[in-house]
Parts: C-alpha cells; sequence; structure tokens
C-alpha cells in the first residue's frame, strides 16, 4: 500500500509542525501507530525504502547518523527510488531514531528531495536543537511523534520510570521525557 503524501510549504523557514501531524495521522491512519515499538523500518519498506545498514568512514562515523538517498528514474514505474542509510555503529535506538527521522525527510521534503537544491543532509547529534534548518526540526519532531504516540504514552506514562519507558517506546531517555512534555502540554490543554 501506498499513499500519497503530500507536502505543506514551511513558512519563512520556520518549523512546520502542521505538515509533521499532518504525516504523522496518515500514518496513524495507516495503523503504524497502534502498538509499541512502532517499527520505522517496516513502515519505510512498505513505502518502498529500501533500509541499508552501513559502516561509515572513520572521518564521518561519529558525526553522522545516517541519511536519505533519493535517484529519480524514468525506467519503470515509480518514478524514485529511496534508499536510507543507516549508521551501523550507533546504538540500535539511536539506529531507529535515524530511520524514523529519515522518513519524515521522505513524507514531508520529497518535492525538496527531488529538486536539484537538495543536499544528502547528514543526521548529528542533537536531537533538539533549535539552531537546525527547519527540515531537520521537522524530521526530528516526526520521529519522536512517530516513535511515541502519544495516544499510547498516555497509557502508561503514570506507570513506569524514565528508563522502563525509553525501554518500552525503544528511544531514547531523552525522547521520551520529551514526549512527556509534549503529552502533558497536550493533556492541560484540554
Ligand atoms: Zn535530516
Amino acid at each position: 500500500m501506498f499513499t500519497r503524501f503530500s507536502k505543506p510549504k514551511p513558512a519563512s523557514g520556520r518549523a512546520n509542525y502542521l505538515a509533521v501531524r499532518s504525516a504523522i495521522s496518515k500514518l496513524r491512519a495507516d495503523g503504524y501507530l497502534s502498538s509499541v515499538p512502532v517499527d520505522p523500518e517496516k513502515i519505510a519498506e512498505d513505502l518502498g525504502i529500501e533500509v541499508v545498514f552501513a559502516n561509515f568512514d572513520d572521518s564521518v562515523a561519529d558525526d553522522i547518523s545516517g541519511f536519505i538517498d533519493f535517484e529519480v528514474t524514468n525506467d519503470n514505474d515509480s518514478k524514485f527510488k529511496a534508499q536510507i542509510v543507516v549508521n551501523s555503529e550507533t546504538s540500535v535506538r539511536r539506529q531507529l531514531f535515524t530511520i524514523a527521522h529519515e522518513l519524515g525527510h521522505f513524507l514531508m521534503h520529497r518535492d525538496w528531495a527531488e529538486s536539484e537544491n537538495y543536499v544528502v543532509l547528514p543526521r548529528s547529534n542533537n536531537y533538539f536543537e533549535s539552531s537546525k534548518p527547519a527540515e531537520e526540526i521537522e524530521a526530528d519532531a516526526f520521529a519522536a511523534d512517530l516513535l511515541v504516540p502519544l495516544s499510547e504514552l498516555e497509557k502508561v506514562y503514570k506507570h513506569y520510570d524514565l528508563v522502563e519507558l525509553a525501554d518500552l517506546f525503544m528511544v531514547s531517555e531523552e525522547v521520551i521525557s520529551y514526549r512527556i512534555k509534549a503529552l502533558k502540554r497536550y493533556l492541560s490543554a484540554y
């Protein structure tokens, strides 16, 4: 199954969280967020993206978690070929976050990724740094939202500590803390 995803344009280089929410809600509708841990590799493969684990060159291995590569092809039905390349020397949880992040680029930034302006964006080391390009902030927000759906977090967050929650969702404690804050904001707003 392949759903066509539209890409709302970010306003003036600022992160567009509506685009994140829209991409997530389509995956939710397809049933991918209904149990945890969410498997981003399975989603990528269902969308026709190849996921490859590789040893990176020593000069970049410490700095780059992964990237997504697009190739526009004219020789068959599919207009594009996409490949997510993951640094296999990072932790399993980081690899999952990387796949989810690159999946975010695929779903939200494909026009840009297929354009001539596209440069392969390496995934570097800080998740929630505000100085990053809008696309990076959006892809990180997408990854956190995908791996830790608030609906699932709400069911369990009072019963476990941070370490246990991180284990349950297969993310870092940093990501869990970020999502618990988001959940509390959400709950206090409704
Ligand atoms: Zn990125």
